[in-house]
């Protein structure tokens, strides 16, 4: 432009010679340069606005590709949840991690840098999508905010509307709106991008724009939905491996009713193939009815025969009325292998709810067989201290319930020693050994406490007649603390009871109920409740000490002792009964003979074992011989 020039120069010279016809011409030419000097301006603004444009479109595609991958990846989300659960009928095979792992593979090729970026932080999924968009839509408009003004969302079809139906999402688009609102550029620039905008391509932009809500809006439903499936794909896994659970140990109802109480059910075609197998697992099952039922018992386990067996006044009772570890992994490996599951007592009867005691059923496939297990005297008693027996029951770091040993030289492990961490082990690697996950029956006393805590009262009031025993104990532990005891003991009862074990009375003195007195029964049931019930939760089932049943076989109902019992709480009774079965059924209360499994039984009467095992497989070649023989009961 050289303007300015020409303005100088001509007043000078045309001051003196100014004609008509000359300053015609100096008009014309004025003007003529005038329409010039718009028209450069015009192009000059107009490169400008292409320049603008173009960068505006350029964002915008690189926006709506955004958008394009982000609409992708949300399928290949949901295609790879549904994926997940129709693998079979649709061939794919993989999890959701190859899916997304495919995805970002397959983005960076397609894409530069910023996308690849975009996608690959979208396939954490996990991730806020934040740090995907705020770099493109922040700088891009923070420089160039004037497109914000032509952005109208409800200008935006089809896109804009798909994006609000896919996601749900309107909050966002609000969010945008107000932004735009609030933009911060000059009145120029909104004209100027006006103008050349909605003159060149009016439709295109309003598509663009709803690119940029649907870019701001898809990521964030892109992970949202993927961290949905994933979070819904562990549930499913979680609820199909514990229906699985449920099944191993045969409970099909517990299992199928998992499966269709959970919403996924109507969809999910492994959770209906899983029921309808379970269904049809339990249609084959034969029906147990509680008199076709055995009950074996054990007391402790010996560990260490040489101890158990070193000739002093114990020696024989041990070898009598106890089972030695080895004999007790063989007997449940054979048991096992012949097709024995442990059933508990509420699984052959219930009480009603008018209070009448019901038979039930027990469903198992064919080949297996119910069978119910206690053990006695489960106290750890200080008479067996130094004998090769364990000591206690406690729980390990892993919350395990184990025993504590005390070994020779005196120093205490922590193992499995006993009948309950023997079958907890057992049943780990044999779900179905145990039925529903019921487990056996722990009778205890409470004069020396219950599960080798010094749990009764006697320890903290030390009357005058605490006997020897005691007394050595309490002047070997002098931190002793009566609460701390009770309160270990708890914990490990609180554990016995999830791992499906389940605790009875063998009173709390070790009475002999056929010849007690009434007035000691009632004592001793007082000194149980209070001393060991708090523990334990309290139960309805007492095992006889000594067998000793409380009459010789006929029905108990207008019995003292019996009524007396039922008023205590106590609905199930089991003695000791040589027969294979012993099912005594009334209104009022359920009866059961129970089976030594022990060194007596096994020497003199190995044929009344058949049915379980063969003693000459089982007999522990350690134990003295002959086992003495039992002086009149
Ligand atoms: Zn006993």
């Amino acid at each position: 432009m050289k303007k300015s020039d020409t303005e100088q120069e001509q007043p000078g010279l045309e001051e003196n010679k100014v004609s008509d016809s000359q300053s015609k011409r100096e008009l014309d030419r004025e003007l003529q340069e005038l329409a010039e000097k718009e028209h450069q301006e015009e192009i000059y603004y107009e490169e400008r606005r292409r320049e603008r444009h173009e960068r505006n479109l350029k964002r915008k595609k690189r926006q709506i590709r955004n958008r394009n991958l982000a609409l992708i990846i949300t399928a290949l989300a949901v295609l790879g949840g549904v994926g997940y659960f129709y693998r079979e009928q649709t061939g794919l095979k993989d999890g959701m991690e190859t899916l997304v792992a495919k995805v970002r593979d397959l983005v960076p090729d397609k894409n530069s840098g910023k996308e690849s970026k975009a996608a690959e932080e979208l396939a954490k999924a996990d991730q806020s999508t934040e740090s995907i968009e705020n770099p493109d839509i922040n700088t891009e408009e923070a420089a160039d905010s004037s497109d914000s003004t032509d952005i109208q969302p409800e200008s935006g079809e089809g896109t804009a509307d798909d994006s609000d139906e896919t996601t749900g999402n309107t909050g966002d688009n609000s969010e945008d709106t107000a932004q735009d609102e609030s933009g911060n550029m000059s009145d120029e620039e909104k004209t100027e991008d006006n103008s050349s905008d909605s003159a060149n391509q009016p439709e295109q932009d309003a598509a663009q724009a709803a690119a940029i809500d649907l870019n701001g809006v898809m990521p964030q439903a892109a992970a949202a939905g993927t961290g949905i499936i994933r979070r819904q794909i562990r549930h499913e896994k979680k609820v199909l491996t514990t229906a699985k659970e449920k099944a191993a140990q045969y409970d099909y109802d517990g299992a199928i009713s998992l499966l269709q109480k959970d919403n996924a059910y109507v969809r999910n075609v492994h959770f209906q193939n899983a029921a309808e197998k379970f269904q049809k697992k339990k249609d084959k099952c034969v029906a147990w009815s509680p008199e076709q039922v055995t009950h074996i018992f054990y007391h402790s386990l010996i560990v260490d025969t040489s101890k158990a067996f070193d000739g002093d006044y114990k020696t024989d009772g041990y070898n009598q009325v106890m089972t030695t570890m080895d004999e007790f992994n063989k007997i449940t490996q054979i048991m096992y292998d012949e097709g024995y599951v442990m059933v508990n007592l509420y699984d052959l009867a219930d009480v009603d709810e008018n209070g009448k005691m019901q038979a039930k059923q027990v469903y198992l496939p064919k080949g297996k067989t119910p069978f119910v297990l206690s053990q006695d005297d489960v106290c750890y008693y200080h008479s067996q201290d130094g004998d090769g027996i364990a000591t206690k029951l406690v729980i390990d770091e892993e919350g395990k319930i184990r025993n504590e040993y005390v070994q020779d030289d005196g120093s205490t492990v922590v193992g499995d020693y006993d009948v309950v961490p023997l079958i907890d082990r057992f049943v780990e690697e044999h779900p179905d050994f145990a039925y529903h996950g019921h487990k056996g029956i722990v009778a205890l006393t409470g004069y020396n406490g219950i599960l080798g805590y010094r749990t009764d009262i006697s320890y903290q009031t030390r009357p005058d007649d605490l006997n020897d025993d005691k007394k050595a104990w309490l002047d070997a532990h002098p931190d002793f603390d009566l609460d701390t005891e009770r309160a270990e003991a708890k914990k490990v009862a609180d554990a016995m009871k999830a791992e499906g074990w389940t605790f009875a009375s063998h009173t709390w003195g070790h009475k002999n109920m056929s010849t007690v007195s009434m007035e000691r029964l009632e004592t001793d049931t007082q000194n149980f409740k209070e001393n060991i019930d708090p523990l334990i939760g309290g139960t309805d089932i007492i095992i006889f000490a000594f067998g000793a049943d409380i009459n010789n076989g006929g029905e108990y109902t207008g019995n003292e002792k019996f009524e007396y019992l039922k008023s205590q709480g106590y609905d199930y009774y089991c003695n000791v009964d040589s027969n294979q079965y012993f099912v005594q059924m009334a209104d009022e209360y359920f009866r059961m003979g129970r089976r030594n499994v022990d060194g007596y039984r096994m020497y003199y009467n190995p044929d009344m074992l058949a049915d379980l095992f063969d003693v000459s497989q089982v007999f522990d070649p350690s134990r003295p011989t002959p086992v003495p023989p039992m002086n009149g009961g």
